[in-house]
């Protein structure tokens, strides 16, 4: 069982989110943005990282805000949670 800790609404069970994918993954733009090749990485060719990990994360079944955490893949230990910046 994993507990994600909302920023906003506190520790919940992680039946009550959605995994919103990795967050380091940078969306093409400038030159890129009509490159082929780096929207197919960018959509398709990701990593899957063992040890810690930047993951988007949506409480769909709570607050329903988008909240970013690392996560440690290996043991599901959650490193770092942002502050709620907003009500
Ligand atoms: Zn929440």
């Amino acid at each position: 069982m994993l507990l994600i800790p909302c920023p906003w609404c506190g520790e919940r069970h992680e039946s009550e989110f959605t995994y919103g994918g990795d967050a380091t993954a940078t969306i093409p733009s400038g030159d890129q943005r009509e490159d082929t090749e780096a929207w197919y990485q960018f959509v398709y060719e990701r990593t899957n990282p063992a040890g810690d990990h930047a993951e988007y994360w949506h409480h769909s079944y709570g607050c329903s805000k988008w909240f970013k955490i690392t996560r440690n893949t290996l043991n599901n230990n959650i490193l770092d949670v942002p502050e709620s910046s907003q009500s």
